[in-house]
């Protein structure tokens, strides 16, 4: 079943709500009436009954027999209006005075024990409807029963009247309080529909629209700008992967046109044994740098799809970066540039992932070889600052003018294109640097001046573990240059 919409909905509840308030209002007033009119009725009937008492007082004659007493009442009431519809009898049960429309209609004498105060009934006479009160008086030391009433057919035509004007308005009241509902919900959602109409007509050919700004104040207004917000977030989102799927194939297709020439060449003309090893050679170089490529580019579509996600542990920093540290010497030095290291002779703890951090000191530490040329130095600190490990890698390279200082961290940027392409550089190192450090909520930083050379510097928040030594012996760092001694560095 098709679920109503928010207006309609909106105007069935006011409806409901209406009804129920008039619903309450009428028959509350309805009430107070009723009680108000019988209270009118019931205090000229207690004033009734004290005229009959005082009446009985002034009787005061000794020994009045009963028929004298009910010759005097009849004197008294017969012609009276307020003896209409009385009647009265003593404890023994002895009529004083009975209306005659009383004993037309047969009412009965209510026992004396049940009427020790008045007690006020509605009764049909005929087909009229009457008051009654009933009520024991004690008058000089005798006991009598008093019954009198009045015609209650105005408070009964007052009552329907009421109640006819209350079923009579009832529908008007609730006609308009759902139309006044129906139109203020229209009213209150109507920018909510044209947000709908906006919304549903963006798409990827138009993520730069909007949906109207509204300035109301309000929950609506919140919400279109929490759209538009989205919105911008999504175009973002959206125009980077668009940029990345660009990027990528741009970056793909100079390695795979470089292996079709060569293979193209190779196969032009009929050729000798050690030719054909060299062209496949090429192939191979590239084939691989495009194998390095599709690997970052995997790596860097995992880290904005949230896939890649990293195994952070308590690491001791100074041990990990040792054992890089020993790992890429020989290869520095195998391209005849100094290898220094300088590392914290401490347990220097951090949340890491072990594999990561490697990954990030191996991107900074290829940067530094491959733009620096030789003789010149690579180097890799370690050491404890505040709250932080700060680790360092430092060359004395060509490095970095200041403009491009600001963008390097971008993905696919290259500070000199062709340099870098030469150096089998894909302009994608430092961006997947830049992640590995945020994921440990660290920073990274550059600094460096043209043919003075470049420092990365990173820094990771220390874990205060038990593991981690006072921070006077954390921050004592060794230099572990070529020709210093292996150890105590780790
Ligand atoms: P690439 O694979 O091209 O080196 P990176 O993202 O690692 O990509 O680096 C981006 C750019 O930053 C490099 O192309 C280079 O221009 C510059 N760069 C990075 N490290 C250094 C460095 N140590 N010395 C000089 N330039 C550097």
């Amino acid at each position: 079943m098709r679920k109503l919409s928010i207006g309609s909905r909106l105007t069935l509840w006011y409806l409901a709500i209406f009804t129920a308030a008039e619903l309450f209002f009428g028959v509350g007033m309805w009430l107070v009436l009723r009680q108000d009119l019988y209270g009118i009725a019931d205090d000229a009937l207690t004033a009734q009954v004290e005229d009959v008492a005082s009446f009985l007082k002034s009787q005061k004659k000794k020994n009045m027999t009963v028929d004298k007493l009910r010759e005097e009442a009849s004197e008294a009431y017969v012609l009276e209006h307020s003896g209409d519809f009385l009647q009265i009898y003593d404890a023994d049960g002895n009529w004083l005075f009975r209306a005659s429309s009383l004993v037309q209609n047969q009412v009965e004498a209510l026992t004396p024990a049940a009427t020790k105060r008045p007690s006020f009934t509605n009764i049909q006479l005929g087909s009229k409807p009457f008051r009654f009160v009933t009520q024991r008086i004690e008058v000089n030391g005798r006991a009598y029963t008093v019954q009198t009433g009045v015609p209650a057919d105005q408070i009964i035509a007052t009552l329907s009247r009421f109640r006819r004007y209350l079923l009579m308005l009832a529908p008007l009241v609730l006609f308009a309080a759902a139309s006044g509902g129906y139109w203020l919900s229209r009213k209150a959602l109507r920018p909510v529909d044209a947000i709908t109409r906006t919304a549903r007509s963006i798409g990827g050919g138009n993520l730069g629209d909007r949906v109207e700004k509204l300035t109301t104040g309000d929950e609506l207004q919140r919400l279109s700008d929490t759209l538009n917000e989205m919105l911008k977030r999504i175009e973002g989102a959206f125009l980077r992967v668009t940029q990345f799927t660009a990027d990528a194939s741009h970056e793909l297709r100079t390695p795979i046109s470089l292996i079709r020439t060569e293979a193209e060449i190779a196969l032009r003309k009929s050729r000798g044994n050690e030719e054909y090893r060299e062209a496949l050679r090429h192939v191979l170089l590239e084939a691989e740098k495009t194998s390095t490529l599709v690997e970052e580019l995997l790596t860097l579509a995992r880290t904005d799809s949230g896939r890649e996600s990293l195994h952070l542990t308590l690491l001791d920093l100074c041990s990990a970066i040792g054992e890089t540290a020993n790992e890429w010497r020989q290869l520095v030095e195998s391209r005849n540039l100094q290898f220094r290291q300088a590392i914290a002779n401490s347990d220097l703890a951090v949340l890491a992932d072990r594999r990561a951090i490697q990954r990030l000191l191996a991107i900074l530490l290829d940067n530094a070889v491959k733009y620096t040329p030789p003789p010149g130095v690579v180097e890799l600190r370690l050491e404890g600052r505040d709250d932080k490990a700060v680790i360092t890698v430092r060359d004395s390279g060509i490095g970095i003018i200041e403009q491009d200082q600001a963008r390097i961290f971008e993905r696919f940027y290259r500070a000199d294109k062709a340099r870098s392409r030469a150096l089998g550089g894909d302009g994608i190192g430092l961006a997947i640097a830049d992640w590995i450090v945020q994921q440990h909520r660290g920073s990274i930083a550059v600094q460096s001046s043209i043919g003075n050379g470049s420092s990365f510097v990173v820094e990771l928040p220390l874990q205060p573990a038990p593991a981690v030594l006072d921070l006077a012996q954390a921050n004592t760092l060794l230099d572990c240059s070529v020709n210093a001694p292996e150890k105590p560095c780790i």
